[in-house]
């Protein structure tokens, strides 16, 4: 159970002064419903203000506050943004912009002929002065005058800087004391504040000791809790899987496996034929194999006269495996059966006898394969296929619940470094696929400036209409970033003016219908052109699309422009990755750009980001979606997480039980960051 200690965190969100039924929404999208979400939604960016009496005296790419009358209200055709035209002192027209339903509220909070004090970064478009959703409008100057410097939160649509700041003030006020967690020496060493304090200073302005902090106890808790898993992992007793190679002989696949795959397979051989349940990661690049050899391994679990499931991260994913399988399997009887969270009553039913029997063989589903109601007659073996984004240890607790504990494999296609594998993964054995199949075409990857845009859309003109298809992708430093949403729809708006109905849009905060709409279509090969954000979240293979464009290529790390690039070159048609790179770059910006023009190798790149990176170059980029933490980035990870996992080993050694004091901070850390998961197989789950 959860220390007691930790209740004020774990309350609401909506136990909060001033949050009523209105903003749920919008706080449940930031994934800020309780009040520990709140103190740990760690401003972005902390901006200084300049007052400026008219535009003349500011510049453009600044951040001012300004007094504006408000002139007109602009809407615009379709799905353009709202327009509203405002005049400085002075006379200087400009424009704000507000996209989406954030134009409701701008008409309310701006009304015609009212002087509003305006704060937000000056741009300009052609000719026209700009602010794009500004950060803050009032009646009255004197609140923003007062605050020139300011921390900028993640927001989504319905929340304003305002009342997050509001939000996160109260959830500050919250914070209890807690025990110290860190190996007091490190403490010292590094001159890091105390938890509580790290908190309240990382809100205030720039502390990198107070975010590296942070940073860690995240960090600790995760290597903490897949040692857990693995010592446990170690007290189980798993069932020996030796197979007779009878239904590998059969299986009928159209290419001989590469020698990486052979050796995986022999490697998870080995493992599965042991008494001790295996605990494997496999890693490969995106294209590398890693079905295959997973089949061999469900394989000899069914030759030995087991079950074997693959778990999948979502429905899309889950389909496309069963498919493939199925059709690899074809000629052997081995009976596959997807299992979803779709299927319902008798389906459903029938599915669950057939895993009870033991009819069918092996299960592939999300992790509805997992749930209570679902029993196997002899489950040998699981395979986790794509783990990163949420992490691998909370799957592997569900396999070690089990009472007879199935030896696991989990597949990753995110290319880390090896000095951080075994930290992130908490010491599984590793196999790695470092070898391409034969006959892979290298996609031809260009870097071309920004200032190119119109050479670039007249280059997609000609693709698409050629018949191809092709991916547009636009940063987005974390979903809910309004600055990088709003820039991402006006160039879907703008490509769809140029290319009409054919382009469709992706990003994150789309309705789940929607975006499945939009896949379908562009997958189908009804839309040509994929606007996306989140072109990591599309896991659907389209080997027609053979063009990327990556807006503002310099603002992603290596690994994840390699992911990115990763979605084309899929087909037989040779495919072409267009990295755009805006103006002011630095050396190293360049020079991890020319990386990627010159290797495809996503192990080879893993650790040249790792090393431009650790030269102390600060992105500004915080890499979300590749890695199961919230709060460290990645930067923090790859400098901190090798510290953090010896210092969990070490906890680990002393107290395996977690019941010294220190021991027990640990616990509360563990709950704290909710790698519980860990503390419940402690207890023997
Ligand atoms: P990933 O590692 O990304 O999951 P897949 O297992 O989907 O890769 O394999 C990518 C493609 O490569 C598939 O079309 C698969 O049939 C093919 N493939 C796998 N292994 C080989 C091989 N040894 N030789 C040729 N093609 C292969
Ligand atoms: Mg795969």
């Amino acid at each position: 159970m959860r220390p007691d200690l930790l209740n004020p965190l774990f309350a609401e969100s909506g136990s909060l002064k001033g949050v009523g039924p209105g903003l749920a929404r919008p706080l449940e999208k930031l994934g800020l419903t309780r009040v520990r979400d709140l103190a740990y939604h760690l401003p972005d960016r902390f901006v200084t203000r300049r007052a400026v009496t008219n535009l003349d005296e500011a510049s453009v790419g600044e951040q001012i506050v300004v007094a504006l009358t408000v002139r007109e209200h602009r809407a615009s055709a379709g799905r353009g943004p709202f327009r509203i035209l405002a005049e400085d002192a002075a006379g200087n027209v400009v424009a704000l912009i507000y996209f989406g339903r954030a134009s409701y509220s701008a008409r309310k909070l701006l009304p015609t002929g009212e002087t509003r004090w305006v704060a937000g970064r000056l741009d300009q478009f052609g000719q026209t002065l700009q602010i794009v959703h500004p950060d803050h409008v009032a009646e009255d100057g004197a609140g923003l005058m007062g605050q020139l410097n300011e921390a900028v939160y993640p927001l989504s649509e319905g929340l304003t800087q305002g009342r997050v700041q509001g939000l996160v003030h109260q959830a500050l006020e919250h914070l209890p004391e807690l025990p110290e967690w860190i190996e007091p020496g490190l403490v010292d060493k590094m001159g890091w504040p105390t938890w509580k304090d790290a908190l309240g200073l990382a809100h205030k302005g720039q502390h990198p000791l107070a975010r590296d902090r942070l940073a860690y106890d995240e960090l600790l808790a995760n290597s903490l809790a897949l040692l857990l898993v693995r010592a446990s992992n170690r007290t189980r007793t798993g069932t020996p899987l030796v197979g007779d190679g009878h239904l590998r002989a059969k299986l009928n696949l159209p290419f001989a496996l590469t020698g990486a795959q052979a050796r995986s397979i022999a490697e998870i051989e080995g493992d599965v034929a042991q008494g001790a349940p295996m605990l494997r990661l496999l890693q490969g690049d995106v294209g590398s194999g890693k079905t295959a050899v997973a089949l061999h391994a469900m394989l000899i679990a069914v030759e030995a006269g087991a079950q074997a499931a693959l778990l999948a991260p979502t429905e899309i994913l889950a389909r496309q495996h069963a498919e493939t399988l199925t059709r690899m399997v074809a000629g052997t009887g081995v009976t596959i059966q997807l299992l979803t969270g779709r299927d319902k009553g008798r389906a459903r039913e029938s599915i669950l006898m057939g895993l009870l029997d033991g009819s069918i063989q092996i299960c592939v589903g999300t992790h509805a394969i997992f749930q209570e109601a679902v029993a196997y007659r002899n489950l040998g073996l699981v395979v986790i296929d794509e783990q990163h984004r949420f992490g691998v240890g909370q799957r592997l607790m569900l396999t070690q619940k089990a009472k007879r504990t199935p030896h696991c494999l989990a597949m990753t296609a995110t290319p880390i470094p090896r000095t951080l594998t075994l930290a992130q993964y908490g010491e599984m054995d590793v196999s790695r696929l470092d070898e391409m199949p034969p006959g892979r075409q290298a996609i031809d990857t260009r870097v071309v400036a920004q200032d190119r845009l119109v050479d670039v859309v007249e280059g997609v003109g000609r693709h698409i209409a050629s018949g191809a298809q092709a991916y547009w992708v636009c940063p987005m430093v974390r979903e809910q970033e309004t600055e990088d949403l709003a820039a991402a729809e006006a160039r879907h708006a703008a490509l769809k003016e140029r290319f009409g109905d054919t382009v469709v849009l992706v990003h994150g905060q789309l309705r789940p219908e929607a975006k499945d709409a939009a896949m379908e279509r562009f997958a189908s090969g009804e839309a040509k052109l994929l606007v996306a954000t989140t072109v990591i979240e599309v896991g659907v293979d389209v080997p027609n699309a053979t063009l990327m464009v990556i807006e503002q290529a310099e603002r992603f790390g290596l690994a994840q422009l390699h992911q990115l690039r990763g979605r084309v070159g899929r087909g037989s048609q040779k495919s072409t990755c267009l990295l755009l790179r805006g103006e002011a770059l630095s050396e190293v910006g360049r020079e991890r750009l020319a990386l990627m023009r010159e290797t495809q190798d996503g192990f080879q790149l893993a650790e040249e980001d790792l090393r431009l990176r650790g030269g102390g170059e600060l992105l500004g980029t915080r890499q979300s979606g590749d890695t199961p933490f919230r709060v460290a980035d990645f930067e923090q990870i790859a400098r901190l997480l090798p510290v953090a996992h010896d210092d969990a080993r070490l906890l680990m050694e002393r107290d395996g039980g977690l019941s010294s004091p220190r021991g027990e901070a640990a616990r509360v850390l563990l709950y704290l960051f909710e790698r519980d998961w860990g503390v419940q197989l402690l207890r023997g789950g």
